[in-house]
């Protein structure tokens, strides 16, 4: 038997990058997943090419959506076992130049995302003794220059994660969360042009020199396909470092 197999399962943000490796791998090993994401062509797309449950889509800011999707992940798998809290941004500027919008919204995809997902999906969770997996970061638990409110709403997702776990352990659900270090999808893409100007150092060389090369979704998907898995029955409230090495020395 497959280690997911028979588990329901829900993913924001699931239309690229982490996400849907999540989702490709959790359903490679038994699980019927439903993908979610803002982006509604990627979110059919990515369910298309991995023989995905189904699609529910919403923009985790959006409280209402997030129930709604949620809802009809349920219906369309009959209950839910995981819940993949992966939506995501980043920004990248130094502090003093960050506007308060930006850092509100960094806050409200990053820690309020999570927040109202998991809220909606309790109920169903206590139903099936099921657990949540939050896709945190390196950056939660070490401070970097140019990503103060990215750091700052990792650190938060690492406490609400200690906390649900807490809350909700004596009904039978867990909740833990992966920190990943650098991983190749659009995300770092995106950030190496800031890395570079600020270090003056090639960002392949910082990558080798700090964590021997860049994750692949694949090694963040592994970790939380054991996470969601009945094989960690006993792990809960934990956040697991996956990043080459980058935050031991
Ligand atoms: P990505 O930008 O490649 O993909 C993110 C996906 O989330 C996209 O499909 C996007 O449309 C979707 N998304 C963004 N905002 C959303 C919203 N408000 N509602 C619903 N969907 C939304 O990013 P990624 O690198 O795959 O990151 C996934 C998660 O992993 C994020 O939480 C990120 O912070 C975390 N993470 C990434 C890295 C890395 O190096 N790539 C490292 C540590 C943590």
């Amino acid at each position: 038997m497959s280690e997911l197999s028979g588990k329901r399962v829900f993913v924001t943000g699931s239309g690229a990058g982490i996400g849907k490796a999540i989702a490709a791998l959790f359903i490679e090993r038994g699980a019927s997943v439903v993908v979610s994401d803002r982006d509604e062509a990627a979110a059919a797309s990515a369910a298309t090419e991995i023989g995905a449950a189904g699609v529910a889509n919403c923009d985790v800011t959006d409280e209402s959506a997030v129930q709604e999707a949620i809802s009809a992940a349920v219906a369309i798998l009959g209950g839910l076992d995981v819940l993949v809290n992966n939506a995501g941004i980043e920004i990248s500027s130094p502090l003093s130049q960050q506007s308060t919008d930006s850092f509100d919204h960094i806050y409200a995809v990053n820690v309020r995302g999570p927040f109202v997902a998991m809220k909606a999906a309790i109920g169903h969770l206590v139903e099936s003794k099921g657990n949540v997996v939050n896709i945190a970061s390196v950056a939660g638990v070490g401070g970097s220059p140019l990503l103060g409110s990215y750091c700052a709403t990792k650190a938060a997702l690492i406490q609400l994660t200690r906390v649900a776990a807490v809350e909700m352990r004596p009904a039978g659900v867990r909740v833990n969360a992966v920190c990943p270090g650098f991983a190749d999808t659009s995300m770092v893409e995106r950030l190496v042009p800031d890395f570079e100007a600020a270090t003056q150092v090639p960002f392949g060389d910082l990558v080798a020199a700090k964590q021997g090369r860049l994750g692949t979704p694949q090694d963040i998907a592994e970790v939380c396909a054991f996470l969601a898995s009945d094989r960690a029955s006993w792990i809960t409230g934990s956040h697991y470092i996956l990043d080459g090495g980058l935050t031991a020395s």
